[in-house]
């Protein structure tokens, strides 16, 4: 764990600045987003496992 490790990018730097000055830079903002949208998608779907109780879970699949 001596490396500094971007775990958004899957990308190691070796200095502490570089990774720093990384976490500004468009691309990695861009997958930051994407990841975060996955993050949510997930939720969504713990959710729907959590919520079994109602049938309603057929118009999610629709949505998709
Ligand atoms: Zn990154």
């Amino acid at each position: 764990m001596s490396d500094h490790h971007c775990a958004v990018c899957d990308i190691y730097f070796t200095e502490a600045h570089s990774l720093k000055s990384h976490n500004k830079t468009k691309t990695h903002l861009k997958r930051l987003a994407a990841v975060e949208e996955e993050d949510e998608w997930e939720d969504e779907e713990d959710d729907d496992d959590m919520g079994t109780e109602g049938e309603d879970g057929e118009d999610d699949e629709e949505d998709e």
